[in-house]
């Protein structure tokens, strides 16, 4: 126990338990999820996740509804910013069907799915990555 490890990090306390491709899927998750995650009210990156969906700030002790695992989703983003636009139209539902297609964490998900989104989500992997970036940045 507590020793190194090379790749799986977090995932590491499951040993050789599941099956490399979901724990490869929970560790994505885990690293977002322990990424340090600014307060959207005092801007500390002191936000705890206390249930999912239930994010409270230790600096301010505000309280926020978030993604299951982490503050803010893509998907949560562009919600937020329609219903302040109460803009409910074609192009909604279409900035909504574009962030499902996106690499995000399911639980249900065949083998060969898997294999599929690997191939052809590179590019939305990528362009993620830079977005979170750029979030926390901000
Ligand atoms: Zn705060």
């Amino acid at each position: 126990m507590g020793g190194k490890t090379k790749k799986v990090k977090t995932t590491g306390r499951f040993g050789a338990r599941y099956g490399v491709g979901i724990r490869k899927r929970v560790l994505k998750v885990e690293m977002k999820q322990k990424a340090k995650h600014s307060c959207p009210y005092c801007g500390f990156a002191a936000v705890k996740r206390q249930a999912p969906g239930i994010f409270v700030c230790r600096k301010c002790n505000s309280k926020f509804a978030g993604g299951a695992y982490i503050p803010s989703t893509m998907t949560g983003n562009i919600v937020k910013k329609i219903v302040s636009q109460k803009t409910f139209g074609v192009s909604a539902e279409k900035m909504l069907e574009e962030a499902e297609k996106k690499p995000e964490f399911k639980e249900q998900e065949d083998e060969k799915g898997a294999e599929e989104r690997k191939e052809h989500g590179k590019k939305h992997e990528q362009k993620e990555d830079s977005a979170v970036e750029a979030e926390d940045k901000e």
